[in-house]
């Protein structure tokens, strides 16, 4: 038996590439994006209430990460890559029918269009459906996750003065929170857990319309090199 379902928007989000967002949604409060939905939930019945809601779950698809082959075990990051888990005790990206879910800061919303942070969704991610976060029920303080019982550890990011001025400048052109995005982003230490950097090694990835360059001076330091525009040609 199949079911069919479609997506209710689309996310334009500042993380143009999958590489170094966060593995979790509130772990870069300055990650920002807005849900774009479309016809008939582009309506303002749709979205009547949900101004009284500070943070809602998203149901969303990891449409970067299909596979056609079911993967019953997966080798969740946090676990450095090399030890592997049943895919149902996991969020990898990798799992049955691609449902991904995050619980964020809700901004503001208006017809057709919800301003949102804290999120951990790839620009362009189809969206299948919204939920008011419910206190009450959804935050419960005795439950237990003894793979995830903590936060990641997180790295000291340091910056180029060029690197940090240019980042500013393009803060205010973009009217967003450009140096917390990236001291937030790399502060969780986006490479594979079982590499060692080389100080050589650049490291590189997209927010917003900008390039971000980094490299590890050591292993436990990141440090910012460039923030520019995509190079053209
Ligand atoms: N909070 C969600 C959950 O628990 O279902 C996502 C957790 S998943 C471990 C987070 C990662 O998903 C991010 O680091 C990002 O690389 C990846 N990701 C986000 N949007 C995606 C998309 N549309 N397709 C594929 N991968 C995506």
């Amino acid at each position: 038996m199949s079911y069919s379902v479609s997506p209710i928007g689309f996310m334009r989000s500042c993380f143009k590439e999958k590489f170094a967002i966060p593995r979790q949604p509130q772990l870069a409060p300055a990650a920002r994006g807005v849900l774009e939905l479309v016809a008939p939930y582009d309506r303002a019945e749709a979205v009547e209430g949900l101004e009284q809601v500070s943070h809602v779950w998203l149901l969303f698809l990891f449409h970067q990460a299909l596979e056609e082959t079911p993967r019953l075990k997966v080798r969740p990051p946090r676990l450095g890559g090399n030890a592997s888990l049943g895919v149902f005790a996991t969020r990898a990206t990798h799992r049955p029918n691609g449902i991904g879910q995050s619980v964020v800061k809700l901004e503001r919303v208006e017809p057709g269009r919800l301003w949102l942070s804290g999120i951990d969704l790839l620009d362009g991610t189809p969206v299948l459906d919204i939920k008011p976060y419910v206190p009450y029920v959804d935050s419960l303080a005795q439950a237990q996750n003894r793979i995830a019982d903590a936060p990641p550890r997180a790295i000291a990011v340091e910056w180029d003065a060029a690197a940090l001025g240019a980042a500013r400048r393009e803060a205010e052109r973009l009217g967003e929170p450009l140096v917390e995005l990236i001291e937030q982003c790399l502060a969780q230490d986006p490479r594979p857990a079982y590499q060692n950097p080389l100080p050589e090694r650049r490291y590189g990835t997209r927010l917003w319309d900008l390039d971000v360059r980094w490299h590890y001076p050591t292993p436990e330091r990141i440090r910012v090199l460039e923030v520019a525009p995509p190079a053209s040609g």
